[in-house]
């Protein structure tokens, strides 16, 4: 079992015991159960993009999606091989596909090509009017389908993700995604997960059954209007690999008038890895930083700055030529990246207003404050300034937060400590003042009229 984890970094032994069209358990929520749907829902084609998938687990993606989807809803499942180096799945996939009820066809990248452009090449080759994109290692439930593409047909410009279920790397077990997370960003435009906030359940009226708009995707499993995705302008082609494609068109999407939602009432499961079982050639770090590089000149306009001072090291790699995508946003006549933290993102780690961005310094000792990579719920700590970013980024918010990336110092007893918490928003003891004339210092001000001050402890 151990031998076999490692060729694809989930337990492929327990993968090959458990059946194609294995039974699932019905995880939507009650209300979603008899929730009815047009009869004339727009046809889909299934885009699933592959290099070096297991057998067992694209074909039981494949099964999935045929069993579980109306036939009079599925146009085409089309499988993208990028350059895999399996000889199963040269013609022994073919064949085996030929024998479904549905046509399945099989394209090959000539080249190693990352999943960017082996999906527009899925998506070029496909004739439905929605595209749905899965990664090649997922299951679909009951009922999977017709809320995403109902939330299409009502509005053309909605890009609509699934719940993503988790089927366990380790056995397979089938475990329901939450529907009170949504997808966000971190400073270092890594995705997250986050709670849903009060002010989208709001929106709802608590009615958890109705689609969350969500900042983000994820980025493996989603449905799009075919043509609006010519429209908004497909992918970034100039991405390789792996990585930033799904901020760069969750970007996209909201800041040139589209919707971007998590339609609750969908799930699909799909296997999450601790690491990836293929190669990046070139580099992992080089290629995720050129993704992520492109997205931020592109899109997030001067925000970009806070990627680039937590790693100031990225702005050595190489980007490539953006034009084309800078005159995309142009001829759409996109929304900038404030807009985008105002209206769709308000509590994102990136702060809308703030005073500075940088490090915090004492500077007799030329000691700085730093999150020293401790994790929620731990102490702040102290070290020598390296200049490097990092660990020792902090943002002093208009909120009077002081932020490190998605935590906030907090402090709940006069004597400290001083802790790194969930950004509550709610100031308290979240509030710290920066007065340069009487204290020098970034104080908290309690409710007695106490002053703690951060770098004298
Ligand atoms: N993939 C691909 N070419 C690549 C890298 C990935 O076709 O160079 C496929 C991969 O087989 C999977 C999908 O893209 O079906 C998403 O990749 P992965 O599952 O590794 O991403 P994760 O789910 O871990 O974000
Ligand atoms: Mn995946």
């Amino acid at each position: 079992m151990k031998e076999m984890f490692k060729i694809n970094q989930f337990n492929l032994m327990a993968s090959e015991m458990i059946a194609f069209n294995r039974t699932l358990p019905d995880v939507r929520l009650e209300g979603c159960k008899n929730k009815l749907y047009p009869d004339d829902l727009p046809r889909t084609s299934v885009v699933i993009v592959f290099h070096n998938e297991a057998w067992s687990t694209l074909l039981r993606t494949v099964r999935s999606v045929i069993d579980r989807s109306p036939k009079s809803l599925l146009e085409e499942v089309v499988l993208v091989d990028d350059a895999s180096e399996r000889d199963f799945l040269k013609r022994p996939l073919e064949q085996y596909v030929r024998r479904m009820e549905i046509p399945v066809r099989v394209v090959r990248m000539e080249q190693r090509s990352g999943l960017i452009r082996a999906r527009l090449k899925g998506a070029s080759l496909s004739t439905g009017q929605v595209i749905t994109f899965l990664d090649a290692h997922c299951e679909c439930t009951i009922g999977w389908l017709e809320p995403l593409l109902a939330r299409i047909k009502l509005d053309r410009k909605t890009v609509v993700c699934p719940i993503i279920d988790v089927i366990s790397d380790d056995t397979f077990e089938y475990m329901a995604g939450s529907d009170m997370t949504y997808g966000g960003f971190n400073w270092k435009l890594n995705f997250r997960w986050y709670p849903v906030p009060q002010r989208e359940m709001d929106r709802r009226k608590g009615d958890r059954t109705l689609p969350v708009r969500t900042p983000t995707m994820a980025g493996g499993l989603f449905s799009i209007d075919r043509d609006y995705f010519q429209e908004i302008g497909t992918y970034d082609a100039g991405m390789d690999i792996w990585g930033g494609e799904n901020l760069e068109i969750s970007f996209r999407i909201w800041q040139c008038g589209g919707t971007l939602e998590i339609v609750t009432c969908s799930h699909v499961g799909h296997v999450f890895r601790k690491a990836t079982p293929y190669t990046f050639p070139g580099g992992t770090g080089q290629i995720i930083n050129k993704n992520n590089r492109r997205l931020a000149e592109v899109w997030m306009d001067q925000f970009k700055n806070f990627f680039y001072i937590i790693s100031p090291g990225v702005t050595k790699v190489d980007y490539g030529d953006i034009t084309s995508r800078s005159s995309l946003r142009q001829k759409l006549q996109c929304k900038p990246f404030s807009w985008y933290l105002e209206n769709v993102y308000p509590d994102s780690q990136i702060p809308r207003h703030y005073y500075s961005l940088g490090e915090i310094r004492n500077v007799e000792t030329n000691q700085c404050l730093d999150n020293m990579a401790r994790k929620e719920n731990e102490k702040v700590g102290i070290f020598n300034c390296h200049g490097m970013g990092g660990n020792q980024v902090f943002s002093y918010t208009a909120n009077k937060e002081i932020r490190t990336d998605d935590l906030c110092l907090d402090v709940s007893k006069l004597n400290g400590p001083v802790m790194m918490l969930k950004c509550h928003h709610l100031k308290g003891n979240q509030l710290w003042d920066y007065d340069p004339m009487v204290c020098l210092f970034l104080c908290l001000l309690f409710d007695s009229g106490l002053f703690l001050c951060l770098l004298s402890l």
